[in-house]
């Protein structure tokens, strides 16, 4: 038989109902071994996170306001969902254990970890599944850096012992002193990668709310088609651009051990989701996998003749970013001519300072300042190997009145980017997707 681990998200934990779900599926797929829970998110729009009401409670106690009445909400929600579950759990006594930590200063990870921790105790009982608690277990040096390998061996030995587990996503402890630490926010997903890792799963399955990544924002395309397949270097290309359905950190212990991805909607379970893998829409030979937009950048173009003979040119202009700290995103060139592009947010109260700095180093003869500009990245592993893809979106472009400020083809087999007007980035991506999928 083989093994699936499978991750379940605070949406997919967040009440009874919802954890009848997570059942239905667990018992349609007897590979469906190792499970990572995450704490019970929101249950409709204006209802608080598990993990947000524990750290309101830290920071009330921290400052001497009394959190009781806050702690009892979360114990209601828990205590409420075992009972639409029907199952006999009595937790008072984790309870008290965490108020009393929490009256003797313990850390935030330790009460952020709570949530999970609760979580995963219920739900384990719920499947009649071993409750494996990642303390221990999933490993991290005193910086908060995970050991990656040591957290493997120890995950591996440890559910090599056990046929069937739920285990708490988020958190794990210090390898010299035990004590908790979570990773950050949405770090379930990690745990889930390095269970898949640690019981050379056949296939790890995050299950959250949504099919899958679609190949474009819903908020500004309509309908957009769900991604099938997708590589893990064009998610991390479109999850920069903003794009978002898994924690950044999760793709790293499976990517190495080579077990794909399966993102699967909890609310609609028959639907087949996106699956990540290394060969991604090489698949089936599409040329886009999706469109992701951000927007304010800044660019800053310098113009000074004869600049291509200049040896150190563009390090001096890197130098100048690098001393005051600021990040780029592209650096376009041409013979005479150079500009970087800077998410606006980066340069804040900087701008003068790194103009008056390029002044000074570069002795340019010109430059210009543009801010408001979005950058789109079209990505696809198909799009810089077949001819005619960049005509397609330029094309669509042109038809649709907007003008190119920037495009950058080429260097990545796997994207184009484009830079347009900020008051075209939505339209922009609404004519690329439909370039290519009408
Ligand atoms: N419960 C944590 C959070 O709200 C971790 C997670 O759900 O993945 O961020």
């Amino acid at each position: 038989m083989g093994v699936k681990a499978i991750k379940f998200g605070g949406s997919s934990v967040a009440d009874g109902i919802q954890l009848g779900k997570i059942k239905d599926i667990i018992e349609a797929d007897p590979e469906r071994r190792f499970v990572v829970v995450s704490a019970p998110g929101k249950r409709f729009s204006a209802d608080s996170k598990i993990t947000d009401l524990l750290l309101m409670c830290k920071a009330q106690a921290d400052s001497n306001i009394p959190y009781e009445q806050l702690f009892q909400v979360i114990e209601d929600r828990y205590n409420a969902i075992s009972l639409q579950l029907g199952i006999d759990v009595d937790l008072s006594g984790e309870y008290e254990e965490i108020l009393k930590n929490l009256n003797e200063g313990c850390s935030k990870d330790y009460i952020a970890s709570r949530g999970e921790y609760l979580s995963a105790i219920l739900i384990a009982e719920y499947l009649g599944y071993d409750f494996v608690d990642t303390c221990g277990l999933i490993l991290f040096d005193g910086k908060g850096r995970l050991l990656s390998e040591e957290t493997n061996d120890a995950l591996s030995e440890e559910l090599s012992k056990h046929e069937r587990a739920v285990l708490p996503g988020f958190y794990g402890s210090r390898a010299d002193n035990g004590e908790i630490r979570v990773f950050s926010r949405g770090g379930s997903d990690v745990t889930g990668a390095l269970v898949a890792r640690a019981v050379n799963a056949d296939i790890y399955e995050n299950w959250t709310d949504v099919s899958g990544l679609l190949m474009a924002d819903p908020r500004i395309v309509k309908d957009p088609l769900p991604i099938e397949y997708i590589s893990y270097l064009e998610l991390r290309e479109l999850s920069y651009m903003g794009a978002s359905v898994l924690h950044e950190d999760a793709v790293f212990p499976v990517r190495l051990a080579g077990i794909p991805i399966n993102i699967r909607n909890t609310n609609a379970p028959d639907d087949p989701g996106t699956i990540i893998t290394t060969e991604g829409s090489y698949r089936d030979d599409k040329l886009l996998s999706g469109i992701a937009g951000k927007q304010p950048f800044t660019v800053i173009s310098i113009y000074k003749n004869m600049m291509n003979k200049e040896v150190g040119f563009v390090r001096r202009t890197l130098a100048v970013l690098e001393d005051l700290g600021i990040s780029f995103d592209h650096i376009p060139t041409g013979i005479d001519s150079l500009s970087v592009v800077i998410e606006s947010a980066e340069l804040e109260d900087h701008l003068d300072e790194v103009l008056a700095e390029f002044e000074q180093r570069l002795h340019p003869d010109e430059i210009s300042v543009v801010s408001d500009i979005a950058m789109i990245a079209v990505v696809g592993a198909g799009l810089n190997r077949k001819i005619g893809a960049a005509t397609k979106i330029t094309g669509a472009l042109s038809d649709a009145g907007i003008n190119i400020r920037m495009l950058n083809q080429g260097i990545s087999e796997i994207n184009v980017i484009i830079g347009v007007d900020s008051p075209d980035f939505e339209p922009a991506i609404r004519a690329i997707y439909e370039a290519f999928t009408l």
